[in-house]
């Protein structure tokens, strides 16, 4: 008999609205405050650096859901919805009693799930009147999205690639450029904030702090142009609640309800994407699903950070934002999971995590690997090496329930494909990939240099 395996939505069940999680969370996050008044800020401040409708998004703590605009959807309807899939061969390679699931958000042209918000980004952008958008980007995912929304509305598009990410992933700048987007190694000597850093330090890989700053800087001092961000914010994870609303319909097509709902951690949108909507029904009792975010144990700002007020880039150009952070300037390892390597944690998840109703993991290096190999040679799809952190956490649950016999149904994000960072695997399989730990000291350093604020 062959199992039912793949579930897919049918156009007319596809969700045409975002749950905004702010509106029902039991203690709204702190808001972003000015950096010398520490005052609050309002949507027209935020505006100054991102389109005004995501700026209100940012701050709407009243609507819970908000209707996706039809142009957004139009373009959602080319790769949505993506398919939730049942591991079996995994399972049975495991030999756990655990159902795994997997929302499979690597099925579009451009490999993650980074489209979902630059659609959106972009679209806000046409509408506000807006002609330049320009972005840092990590591995390239979020680049790579953006130059091709911003192609898709009209709009003329530059990133600020971490250095580091740009030399072991040099497809992800070509695709870029491909969509037509400007594509500049961080640190740069364009901005103010890229030659400060390389005077201080010539050879600094690169962060995506730095990135950020250099982003940031482009967008306030040109006009007519604004800064769009790839994770960490509100209204990211707003719109990338698109992929929790159809995993939960499609888990009813399953016929089952997770009990765990696992994704990899960067900023956060990815995790909050899959996971807010789920975590709607543990905020009325409904339910009691656990919530896991795994982030790599080289940055660890989930299990090790400190919830503070502290900029989101490293020159300290943004608003302060309340978050579980590492310190703006901290310096990440040279992992290739280039996504996770990000000092803080989104304002709505840092709250969660405050609140116990989500918790983190950090994961070593070669035990991400370990598990995307695996995940590979049972289910067919090799993993970004972002996405591995969440298919090991998946493991290290399903092993668990191997020893207590428990049929827990585990539901975890694919967020992307990992078809451009084969150079890694190829490190991996050759031996010559190893883990970073972070010392007490490198920790205390970073953390020394956050404003004193809470
Ligand atoms: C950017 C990225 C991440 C990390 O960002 P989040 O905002 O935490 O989701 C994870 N996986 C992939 C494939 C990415 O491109």
């Amino acid at each position: 008999m062959s199992k039912q395996k793949r579930f897919i939505l049918q156009e007319q069940d596809l969700p045409t609205q975002w749950y905004n999680i702010q509106a029902e969370m039991p203690n709204k996050p702190l808001p972003p405050i000015h950096p010398a008044t520490h005052e609050p800020l309002s949507a027209e401040d935020l505006a100054h650096i991102f389109s005004l409708e995501c700026s209100r998004q940012e701050l709407d703590t009243e609507h819970a859901w908000i209707d996706i605009p039809e142009q957004v959807l139009e373009m959602y309807k080319y790769y949505r919805s993506t398919p939730l899939v049942r591991a079996y061969a995994l399972e049975e390679a495991l030999g756990t009693p655990a159902h795994i699931y997997f929302k499979n958000e690597s099925v579009n042209p451009l490999g993650s799930h980074k489209i979902n918000s630059a659609l959106a980004q972009c679209y806000y952008c046409k509408q506000e009147g807006v002609t330049n958008v320009t972005t840092e980007t990590g591995a390239g995912q979020w680049g790579a999205a953006l130059s091709y929304a911003a192609k898709v509305f009209g709009l003329e598009c530059a990133v600020y690639q971490v250095k580091i990410s740009m030399q072991q992933k040099p497809y992800r700048s070509l695709i870029m450029r491909t969509f037509g987007a400007t594509v500049e190694g961080s640190p740069s000597m364009s901005t103010r904030a890229g030659k400060d850093i390389i005077t201080r330090d010539p050879l600094y890989p690169g962060s995506l702090g730095t990135a950020i700053s250099e982003a940031v800087e482009l967008a306030t001092t040109t006009p007519n142009c604004k800064y769009t961000l790839g994770s960490v914010l509100n209204h990211v994870s707003l719109h990338q609640s698109i992929i929790g609303l159809e995993a939960e319909k499609q888990m009813e097509m399953a016929g089952e309800y997770p009990d765990m709902v696992i994704a990899c951690f960067g900023g956060g949108s990815n995790f909050g994407g899959i996971a807010f909507p789920f975590m709607r029904h543990n905020f009325t009792g409904e339910k009691n699903t656990e919530f896991i975010a795994a982030e790599p144990n080289s940055c660890p700002k989930l299990t090790r950070g400190r919830f503070e007020y502290d900029f989101g880039d490293e020159a300290g150009y943004t608003p302060l934002l309340p978050m579980y952070t590492l310190g703006h300037d901290f310096k990440p390892a040279n992992i290739h999971a280039g996504g996770l390597r990000y000092h803080g944690a989104g304002m709505i998840v840092s709250q969660l995590i405050k609140d116990g109703y989500m918790k983190g993991v950090d994961i070593p290096q070669l035990e991400t690997f370990e598990a995307g190999i695996l995940f590979s040679r049972t289910e067919g799809i090799i993993p970004a090496p972002e996405s591995c952190h969440a298919i090991a956490a998946t493991i290290r649950e399903a092993k668990k329930c191997k020893e207590t016999g428990e049929e827990k149904v585990i539901l975890f994000n694919l967020s992307g494909h990992g078809l451009i960072d084969m150079t890694a695997y190829d490190q991996y399989i050759n031996g010559d990939l190893r883990n970073y730990d972070l010392t007490e000291e490198d920790l205390q350093n970073g953390l020394a240099r956050v404003p004193k604020i809470i």
